[in-house]
């Protein structure tokens, strides 16, 4: 049964404490909370020390919170009476309605009416949870487990898209380790849905992203006109592959050229086969600062496992070329294939080490939902339908190394690539010519957070 429960009380009699302690205390007996602040002081997220966020948020099992924004209802309710009075009384046209609105927000009690209005939204919002449930391309979870997997629809040309209200963002992006990664204020723009490869470990098709669409060259252009005009100059693209399609990637980055946007872009998904000496250029020339690598493994046989498609020259002259345009490179890596044996991942270590990269991500193999390797492991028995998130242990059949010893190798592994002195000596050394000395730090910080 939905039991709904208010704290009220002027200010400093300790709504909020309460409020969470109380739902903290519910969700501990397994009883799932939302808790609503529409107290225009926004505390939950400072007393639970979480950075601000829009929308709801579950921060524990069974426990979600929102802070509404009170303000956002008023010119809603506001709007809403404008309109009713507009339609009602049309002659009020004449006597400049919407500057009366203006008058009308500072009237006593309005606040009052938008909260009101804004706890009936909450209280429709909890009812409506059980639609959630047949809404299309909503993947539900319980706990750790799945509990049901709706098709999405594939929207097919997102130029018919509205460009997201980036003007609502309120979250500072582009911090990583609580360090500023970019120079300016930072967004992340999708330029494209999906990829058309299929790696053996990629969950892509359970939201419908093996199916690939982009935007048209002019409909980014337009975003990012758009965000460069709320200010944002630092821009990180979030597709999985942003050169497929090279044609396309080409008249963007030469638009953002010929406009002089002045950006400073982060690839964060580029396969390595899609990258040459004239395409690099073009991205340098752009503002491309940054680029994110999936390179998952040293080991020929393992790429060839996961159907990745590249071979380790192709990745060793990439890499190489990025470093002689002054792109940064992050490569991933993971650990912990079916076949992969010791002297595998001995070799990828090794490998990272070799190459130009100025960060290396190393992953425990992870069985995701919607995979070919989850799919297969989920026949064999080895994985549950309802197993969304599984690692690779030899205890279950789907490694030859425990967990254990895989953590292990992830710890050597990161040791390894950060504590090479030739690494920091040339990280150092690139982190003053491009006057980002603050780079430097990340490399300390990522250290201190591995030996942790
Ligand atoms: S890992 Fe990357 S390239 Fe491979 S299928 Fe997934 S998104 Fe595509």
């Amino acid at each position: 049964m939905k039991k709904i429960i208010f704290f009220l009380g002027k200010g400093g009699v300790g709504k909020s404490t309460l409020s969470i302690s109380l739902a903290h205390f519910f969700s501990q007996r397994k009883d799932k909370v939302y808790l609503a602040s529409i107290d225009p002081a926004h505390n939950l997220c400072d007393i639970l020390n979480l950075s601000p966020f829009v929308g709801e948020k579950e921060i524990k099992p069974n426990f979600w919170i929102e802070e509404i924004r009170i303000e956002d209802f008023l010119k809603k309710t506001l709007f809403d009476i404008e309109k009713k009075m507009q339609h009602l009384y049309a002659y009020l046209t004449v006597i400049n309605l919407e500057n009366m609105f203006d008058i009308i927000k500072y009237t006593p009690g309005m606040e009052e009416l938008a909260s009101l209005f804004a706890l009936k939204d909450i209280v429709k919002k909890l009812d409506d949870k059980d639609f959630l449930k047949k809404l299309q391309g909503v993947i539900i979870k319980d706990g750790e487990k799945l509990s049901g997997i709706n098709k999405p629809i594939i929207i097919k040309n997102l130029d018919k898209l509205p460009v997201p209200a980036y003007h609502l963002l309120r979250s500072r992006y582009g911090k990583f380790f609580d360090l500023e990664f970019f120079s300016s204020k930072c967004t992340g723009v999708e330029t494209s849905r999906g990829c058309p490869f299929r790696c053996r470990f990629c969950s892509r098709e359970i939201a419908g992203m093996n199916v690939y669409r982009a935007k048209s060259a002019e409909r980014v252009i337009r975003e990012l006109d758009y965000v460069t005009d709320l200010g944002y100059r630092s821009i990180v693209i979030i597709d999985d592959n942003f050169l497929i399609g090279k044609t396309r990637a080409e008249k963007i980055l030469r638009s953002i050229i010929d406009r002089k946007m002045g950006l400073e872009i982060f690839l964060q998904g580029v396969r390595i086969d899609s990258v040459d000496d004239s395409i690099c250029k073009l991205m340098k020339k752009a503002g491309v600062v940054a680029i994110a690598f999936g390179i998952e493994s040293g080991s020929q046989k393992v790429l060839d496992f996961y159907r990745k498609g590249i071979d380790l020259e192709q990745i060793r002259r990439v890499v190489k070329l990025c470093a002689e345009n002054d792109i940064y490179t992050i490569g991933n890596f993971i650990m912990g294939a079916p076949v992969e044996t010791r002297k595998d991942i001995e070799n990828t270590i090794r490998f990272a080490k070799s190459l130009p990269l100025d960060f290396s991500l190393f992953f425990i193999l992870e069985y995701t939902a919607g995979s070919d390797l989850w799919k297969a492991a989920v026949s064999e028995g080895k994985i549950d339908e309802d197993e969304y998130r599984v690692y690779a242990d030899s205890s279950r059949g789907l490694t030859k190394f425990s967990l254990e010893e895989l953590k292990h190798y992830q710890k050597k592994a990161y040791i390894s690539f950060y504590a090479d002195p030739r690494y920091m000596l040339r990280e150092l050394r690139s982190a003053i010519k491009r006057n980002r000395t603050h780079l430097a730090k990340y490399v300390y910080v990522l250290f201190k957070h591995i030996l942790r």
